[in-house]
């Protein structure tokens, strides 16, 4: 069986000498054990903090340019290695395989960017009549990045590769029950010549492992993507010793379908985005608004879609749709598909797990599509995190755009029109950090990511995700 280490100081910690404690990792495919893994406590969290603060000075006094060597070699070892992360995720995540591998190439995109945005941290130079002013921007020091298990490795990518390009070092927490694709992640990165401690990762119970890197006065700046819930006692934690926190948490995120819509792509757009990953991202479509007078064909459309999707275990090739990450995930989503039909939401395909013994231990869900949704329904107001989608109608534009910000969340919203106007004024009126008009994704490596109201703070991605690393400093010259 695998054998995920935690990765201090330079070291692999054997399995036996951390905490003493370990803890087996699961296949949600099948409940079959699938590694091993060592638990850490506050002490082995502290030791990696130390070790992230005495490998600062020499990692962030290297030239950015030779940084940007390592974090080229790190990409290519990630590269060299994904097949084997890829293979680590779908048996603890559950994903398909080919999704998996595509996540890992995704981080080791990331890695390759930032090398080279980690370069133009360039600084200004302002003249005044009896002065000059210099302003730098210096690496804050130690970070310490905590990750949900959705996307565990492409979202820790987005944090270690800028933290690591701004010349801070870290120290990362991946989730408790997928740490091992992130864990491999990490280590391919601290394999590629950066100082021992620079790129640490210790394992545990977030209330202990990762409350103790959020409280610890040596990391200077926490990155957390996770639950909204956890993120407001991580800032409320970070406020003791003013740390800088970026969060980016969830989201209940609105998909409106304009009368003048090619409805061919909405419904395709809607189903790709509701129901892949198992509906378990945070940028997810979690309300479907269509225009009263084109629901009837898109619903038929989207039904459709929801009903090819071929669901199984990750591993196999032709598998759209793998299982859901936990039976807590499963449950919730059809406690919250029931709480839907009992306000009056109608179930027109899904709503159970599929037939069969292949699905008989893994937790499998079918795509579920509802009609006659509204905002009485959790659906509509949490965050299910599962593959559902529900619909309502709307009338006018004003009334969509605002149901769609109807939500304390404010992390993606998108609208399909063919019309420019409607999509500008769609645009500026939704609250949200990313909209998306007429595609299904709000992320680009280039452009910033994050979420408005309770969906987050601060942003990644781009030259916004460096600057989350980096402390402004004025240096004034008297002449
Ligand atoms: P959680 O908030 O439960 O956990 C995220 C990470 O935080 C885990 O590593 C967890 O450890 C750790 N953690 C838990 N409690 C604490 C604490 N008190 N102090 C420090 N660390 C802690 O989220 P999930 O893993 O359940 O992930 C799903 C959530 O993530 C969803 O709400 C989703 O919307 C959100 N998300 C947001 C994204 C965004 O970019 N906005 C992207 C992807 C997901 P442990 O595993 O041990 O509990």
């Amino acid at each position: 069986m695998h054998q995920s280490l935690m990765l201090i100081n330079g070291h692999d910690v054997p399995i036996d000498s951390a905490s003493g404690k370990t803890a087996t990792i699961y296949n949600p495919a099948n409940r079959e054990p699938v590694a091993l893994v060592a638990v850490a406590g506050r002490d082995e969290a502290r030791q990696a903090l130390q070790a992230a603060r005495n490998a600062f000075p020499v990692w962030s006094s290297t030239a950015s340019s030779r940084r940007a060597e390592m974090l080229h070699q790190s990409a290519r070892l990630v590269r060299e290695r994904s097949d084997a992360i890829a293979r680590l995720l779908t048996l603890e995540q559950g994903k398909p395989l080919k999704n998996a591998k595509m996540e890992v190439l995704s981080s080791a995109d990331v890695l390759d960017y930032y090398a080279e945005e980690g370069k133009r941290n360039i600084g200004e130079w302002i003249a005044g009549p009896k002065s000059r002013s210099i302003v730098l921007r210096q690496p804050l020091g130690v970070a310490a990045l905590i990750t949900p298990w959705n996307f565990p490795v492409d979202l820790l990518a987005w944090k270690v590769a800028p933290c690591l390009a701004a010349g801070c070092t870290f120290v990362a927490k991946p989730p408790s029950l997928a740490p091992l694709a992130a864990t491999e992640f990490v280590r391919a990165v601290a394999e590629a010549g950066l100082p021992a401690g620079a790129a640490n990762v210790v394992h545990g119970p977030g209330v202990v492992v990762g409350a103790e890197l959020v409280e610890n006065p040596i990391s200077r700046k926490i990155a957390f993507t996770g639950e909204t819930e956890t993120g407001r006692a991580i800032m409320a934690s970070a406020a003791a010793h003013i740390k800088r926190v970026s969060l980016e948490l969830g989201g209940q995120s609105p998909f409106i379908v304009c009368a003048d819509a090619d409805l061919q792509a909405a419904a395709a757009s809607a189903a790709q985005r509701a129901f892949s990953n198992m509906g378990q991202i945070c940028i997810s479509v979690n309300r479907i608004y269509v225009f009263e007078d084109v629901a009837e064909p898109f619903t038929e459309e989207l039904v459709r879609r929801a009903e090819r999707l071929k669901i199984g275990d990750g591993m196999k090739e032709d598998t759209d749709l793998g299982p859901m990450f936990s039976l807590k995930q499963r449950d919730k989503t059809k406690e919250h598909v029931a709480d839907a039909q009992k306000k009056g939401a109608d179930l027109l395909t899904g709503g159970l797990e599929p037939e069969g013994e292949a699905f008989q231990k893994g937790y499998f869900f079918r795509p579920t599509v509802l009609a006659r949704a509204d905002h009485r329904m959790k659906v509509m107001r949490e965050e299910t995190f599962g593959p559902v989608a529900p619909i309502m109608k709307f009338k006018t534009l004003e009334e969509a755009i605002s149901l769609a910000n109807d939500t304390e969340f404010g992390l993606a919203a998108y609208v399909f029109t063919s019309d420019l106007k409607t999509a500008l004024r769609a645009a500026e009126g939704l609250e949200a950090g990313g909209i998306g008009v007429n595609v299904n994704n709000v992320v680009d490596l280039q452009a910033p990511f994050g979420g408005w109201k309770e969906s987050g703070l601060g942003r990644e991605l781009g030259h916004w995700g460096l600057e989350a690393y980096l402390e402004t400093k004025h240096i004034r010259l008297g002449l």
